[in-house]
Order: structure tokens, then sequence, then C-alpha cells
């Protein structure tokens, strides 16, 4: 698969993309990487407005519209009104990406309440709310594209992950349900189960951790934003119209040692 910068086939024009969290990291890339390809797109962020901005400025620089809205994903009602927003700015999504996620590690023993309700509202609620939010935009032009972003911890299981583990793991069965449940609509929904990606969120772990885990990836290198981006890209093309409830890793082979 050729890298999603340099594919600029127009195989999304005319679509309308919503990308939670595309303020920095893997939601940047695809935001761009679907602009490139010819959707306008809207994206969320909840603190870095400068690197939404930057992001949206990208976007426009791919000659698409942009759409920045604060909004954090674990707050429904917030969401609702972010969709709308979008609707009314850009159009009602046809293409949903469920990027937005965040991280509370730490042991379970000493794992707090709100640590693990804070991941799993964000990771997993966020998506739920998000996905009803423009499900009926899509039920009514019979097209859509749900890609949510999963991690493959969600299989492998991670010491220190179980709050975010069992959050991606729960992705899982709702991308599944849902695609069963609006399948006869022409909407698909697959899941992306990215490894080890350089982005903020594996910027702070140690170098000997890395360098343990590279060492076990067939490919010898953590993946970057861009690695992930043509997959969704082609998941969101015509191309993709026959994959649906599917879970595809991005990991260099990680999951497969
Ligand atoms: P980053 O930390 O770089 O970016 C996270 C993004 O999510 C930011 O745009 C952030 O906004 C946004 N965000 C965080 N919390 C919320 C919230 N409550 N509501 C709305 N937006 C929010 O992460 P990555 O790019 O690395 O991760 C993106 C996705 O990929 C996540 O779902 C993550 O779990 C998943 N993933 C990442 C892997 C990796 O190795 N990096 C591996 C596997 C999966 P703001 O900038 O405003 O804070």
């Amino acid at each position: 698969m050729a890298d999603a910068a340099s594919l600029n086939d127009g195989s999304l024009d005319g679509r309308v993309a919503l990308v939670t969290g595309g303020s920095r990291g893997i939601g940047r890339a695809l935001a761009l990487a679907l602009a490139r390809h010819g959707a306008d797109v809207a994206i969320t962020y909840v603190s870095q407005a400068k690197g939404a901005e930057e992001t949206a400025a990208g976007v426009r620089a791919a000659g698409r519209h942009c759409h920045v809205a604060a909004c954090d994903v674990a707050d429904g009602a917030a969401v609702v009104a972010m969709v709308q927003a979008v609707t009314e700015a850009i159009g009602p999504p046809d293409i949903l990406v469920n990027n937005a996620g965040i991280t509370r590690d730490t042991l379970l023993m000493r794992m707090k309440d709100e640590d693990w309700d804070t991941v799993v509202a964000t990771d997993l609620r966020g998506a739920f709310v998000t996905t009803r939010a423009c499900l009926r935009g899509m039920m009514k032009s019979r097209w859509g594209r749900i890609i949510n972003i999963g991690s493959i911890v969600a299989a492998m299981g991670n010491p220190g992950q179980a709050n975010y583990a069992a959050a991606k793991a729960g992705l899982g069965g709702f991308t599944r349900s849902i695609a069963r449940e609006v399948g006869s609509r022409n909407i698909t929904a697959n899941l992306i189960a990215p490894g080890f990606i350089e982005t903020d969120i594996t910027a702070d772990l140690p170098d000997d951790l890395v360098a343990r885990v590279r060492a076990q990836i067939p490919l010898q290198r953590l993946g970057t934003p861009e690695d992930v981006a043509p997959l969704v890209v082609f998941l969101a093309s015509e191309s993709g119209r026959y994959i649906t409830g599917q879970t595809i890793n991005v990991d260099g082979g990680l999951l497969t040692t």
C-alpha cells in the first residue's frame, strides 16, 4: 500500500470525515490523509487548541474544509452538540474515526476507580456516544464508514494497562455489533489495532522497554502515525466497501510473534 500522502486519487471526494482527537499523533495523520484524498474534515481536541489549528492548516492546505471543535468525548451532551455543529459547518459525517484515547497506566493493585472510569469513559464510551450521534446522518444517506482505533494491547494484555486493555477490548465487541446492526444500510464498521506507534503516548516509555519491544517486532521499528493512515483511507474509500466487522492490526507484526 503506497504512502497516504502520495495517493491523492480523489477517492474520498465529496465525503465528510470526523476524526476525534485530531490535534496531534495518529489522529492528526489520519485527518491529513483523509483530506489529501478529497474529504472535508472535522477534528476534535480537549486541551491542545494550537495543535488542532496546526492540523486544520494542513487540511486546508490540501484544499479541503476543516472544522475544529473543542469537545471531550467523555461528555455525551458535548458530543451531540459537536456533531450538530460539524453538520452545520461542513455537512453530516460520512466517515467517523473514533481515535480520541488516553492511558492512565498503573498496576492494578494501585489503580484508582478514577483511573479506570476516565479511561473507559474516553476510550470506550466516547466511541459509543460519537457513533450514536453520527449514525442518523449515515442511515439517512445509506452510506457510512465507522473506523475505531483500538490497540493490540486488547488482545495481548499489558501489565499496568488493565483499564486501557479492557476499554480497547470493549471496542472490539462494539465494532462487531454495530457492523451487524447497520450493514443493511451500507455502513461498515471496523477496528484498527495499532501496535507501538511513535506519539506522545509512547514518548515517555523507558528506553530499555522500547528497545525490548523493538526487538520483538518483525519489522524491527516502532510505527509512525503515517503507517496507520493508508489503512484508514482504504477502509473509508469505495475500495473498502465489502470489509466490515474486522479487526486489522497495524503493528509491524508484533502480535504475531
Ligand atoms: P496522543 O496522546 O498523541 O493524542 C491523543 C488525542 O486524543 C489528542 O488529539 C487528544 O486531544 C485527544 N483526546 C484525549 N482525550 C480526549 C477526550 N476526552 N476527548 C476528545 N479528545 C481527546 O495519542 P495517539 O495519537 O498515540 O493515540 C491515538 C489513538 O490511538 C488512541 O485511541 C490510542 O489509544 C490509540 N493507540 C495508540 C498507540 C500508540 O502507540 N501511540 C497504540 C495503539 C493505539 P488533546 O491534544 O487536545 O489533548
